[in-house]
C-alpha cells in the first residue's frame, strides 16, 4: 500500500526549532549538527525553516502595507489570551 512511506519520525526534529533559534547549548548543537549529516529528513526541515525565516526578514516594505485597519489587533486585549 504505502510503498513510499519514507517518513521517519526523528527525535531530533523536536530540536529543529531550538537549533534554528539558537536556543540549544553548545553540546546539544554539536550533537545536532552531527546528526544532520546522517539524517535524511532533518537537513531538509532545517533548510525549509531557514528559507522561511529569511524570506520573512527580506520581505519588501511594499508587501507590508502600512495601512492598518483599526479593527485589527484587538483579539489579544484579554489577559487570559496567550498567543503561542
Ligand atoms: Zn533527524
Amino acid at each position: 500500500m504505502s510503498a513510499c512511506a519514507v517518513m521517519i519520525e526523528c527525535d531530533f526534529q523536536l530540536q529543529l526549532d531550538a537549533y534554528h533559534d539558537r536556543e540549544l547549548d553548545a553540546e546539544s548543537r554539536r550533537r545536532f549538527e552531527q546528526h544532520l549529516k546522517d539524517c535524511p529528513t532533518c537537513p531538509g526541515e532545517l533548510a525549509a525553516m531557514q528559507a522561511l525565516s529569511s524570506r520573512i526578514e527580506a520581505a519588501t516594505p511594499d508587501e507590508i502595507r502600512p495601512t492598518t485597519p483599526s479593527q485589527s489587533a484587538s483579539h489579544c486585549e484579554r489577559p487570559d489570551c496567550s498567543p503561542r
